[in-house]
């Protein structure tokens, strides 16, 4: 029955990776710092519809940063003299990061309730270049991404 089912996606949540549930970043609707905030965009954020946008600068990879859909709610597009980086400096909303994909889903379960996050930012770092590794974004996991791990089926969004 349905608690059993729970119970088990509880259970196996240890086991999972964060990997195994995390979005990839090429599947992530994102936007730059430098953009400015124009009825385009503005359109195209209500386009997607995710509450939580992240913001790169220059590279995908490299994000510094989140919007929320609702920031952008009784904006002043026409003047022009926004960007998104004044937004997300403007709201500061709190994320994960240093999340990497090995990492237990149970674990970052356990820090997004201490921290009441609802999205954290997934990285590998390049051991590559010799000092000072690079964290590189490879994607994003969700409070909802975990959710429904445990619940072990697709949460049917109202
Ligand atoms: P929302 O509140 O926007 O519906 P959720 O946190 O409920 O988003 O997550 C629903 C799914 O959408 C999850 O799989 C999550 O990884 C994904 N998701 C969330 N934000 C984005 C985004 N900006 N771009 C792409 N996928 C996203």
């Amino acid at each position: 029955d349905r608690e059993k089912i729970i119970m088990t996606g509880v259970l196996s949540l240890k086991a999972k990776k964060i990997r195994d549930v995390m979005t990839n970043l090429i599947d992530v609707f994102m936007l730059e710092a430098n953009r400015i905030v124009d009825d385009e965009l503005v359109l195209n954020v209500h386009g997607y519809g995710y509450s939580r946008i992240p913001v790169y600068e220059g590279r995908r990879d490299n994000i510094i940063g989140l919007v929320n859909i609702r920031d952008f709610a009784l904006l002043d597009t026409e003047s022009g003299k926004f960007t998104v980086r004044n937004i997300m400096n403007f709201y500061k909303h709190r994320y994960g990061t240093a999340i990497t994909p090995d990492d237990s889903s149970y674990d970052v379960f356990n820090l997004f309730k201490k921290e009441q996050y609802h999205l954290g930012v997934v990285v590998e770092y390049d051991n590559s270049s010799e000092k000072d590794p690079k964290a590189k974004a490879v994607g994003i996991v969700t409070l909802e991404d975990i959710i429904e791990e445990m619940i072990q089926e697709e949460i049917i969004d109202e």
